[in-house]
């Protein structure tokens, strides 16, 4: 692993304003992302999980550079792309490209296999016509098509296919970084592994480097080098894939691998049960937020904002460690 991030996201914040009331004036605002330090480096799969709302997809879509945060800086390869707008800013969004959770609305039904997997290389490239449709035959193959299926539609195609579809368009431009967003969470679990599988092959064979999506922990843990587990706009546990399954230190990421017992060995199985939901992002609670959840809390935890700390690789927000 090389010890320069390719990505480097410095204190990145994103408030979505709540508006309401007859004058649909501002009501508040969702901090969707609250302070978030996160570096990826060349050739690893770093996953991000946690549960639903927690701004795990949001963090992704600024990665992606499809959403600009509120603020704080993204570095990208030694570029930082905050500063860049126009057509440069277009250009440079090659690098990065994304895998989406739902194989069945992010294809265009309109457009035949060939042509959704081809665009990238009309929009970013400078092939002739036949050079392309070389390239999208060899990117068919190397996703587990056939280059006489470049002509069918996306209604021709299963689940699995259309994800393998996606994942082809997410090559084209053989991106430095690929982040894939819930990308087995709408297919049958008989076709999960395959794909998974296929994320797997695909990254050695090109030297990609992921991050990687999921509210499941399973699936998450058996993808990733390192762990970064979110709960409600913060980055809350980051460790190595095998350290944070044997030896979870925060409650929450406890909790997370109390539901999937069969992942951790046995003798080192946390016994934390999740209640109540994930709280408001608009009117969240004071201190620690997972404080209402959290069975093991102390005296500073609802009154006290814990900070992500520890050496290394090995960083958790817990009272627990620092009081
Ligand atoms: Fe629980 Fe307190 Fe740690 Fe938050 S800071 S996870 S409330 S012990």
């Amino acid at each position: 692993m090389n010890t320069a991030p390719l990505l480097d996201a410095k204190n990145i914040t994103k408030h979505f304003p709540v508006t309401g009331g007859i004058l649909r004036g501002i009501l508040g605002f969702v901090r969707a992302l609250d302070g978030i330090n996160l570096q990826i480096f060349r050739g690893e799969t770093l996953g991000l999980v946690g549960e639903s709302g927690c701004g795990k997809t949001t963090l992704g879509r600024i990665i992606a550079l499809l959403e600009t945060p509120t603020s704080g800086t993204i570095n990208l390869m030694g570029n930082e792309p905050g500063c860049l707008s126009g057509k440069e800013l277009r250009n440079f969004r090659r690098h990065v490209q994304l895998i989406f959770q739902d194989p069945y609305s992010s294809l265009n039904p309109r457009m035949s296999a060939g042509a959704i997997v081809g665009e990238p290389l009309e929009l970013h490239s400078r092939m002739t016509r036949k050079e392309r449709e070389e390239a999208v035959a060899g990117l068919m193959e190397t996703v587990g098509l056939t280059k006489e299926q470049t002509g069918r539609y996306p209604h021709e195609f299963s689940g699995g296919q259309r994800q393998r579809i996606g994942i082809a368009r997410a090559l084209a431009l053989r991106p430095a970084l690929v982040i894939a967003d819930e990308p087995v969470s709408a297919l049958d679990v008989s076709i999960q592994a395959q794909i998974l599988n296929l994320l797997k092959d695909l990254q050695e064979r090109f030297d990609l480097t992921y991050l990687f999506i999921s509210h499941n922990l399973n699936v998450v843990g058996h993808m990733s080098d390192r762990i970064a587990v979110m709960y409600l706009g913060k980055i809350i546990e980051l460790a190595g894939t095998e350290r944070l399954i044997r030896e979870p230190l925060h409650p929450y990421t406890k909790a997370l691998l109390t539901a999937i017992p069969h992942i951790v060995p046995s003798g080192k199985r946390p016994d934390i049960h999740l209640t109540g939901e994930i709280p408001n992002p608009l009117t969240p609670p004071a201190g620690c937020a997972f404080h209402p959840r959290c069975p093991l809390r102390i005296a500073p935890c609802d009154r006290v904002v814990p900070e992500l700390g520890g050496e290394g690789n090995r960083l958790v927000a817990c009272h627990l460690y620092t009081v």
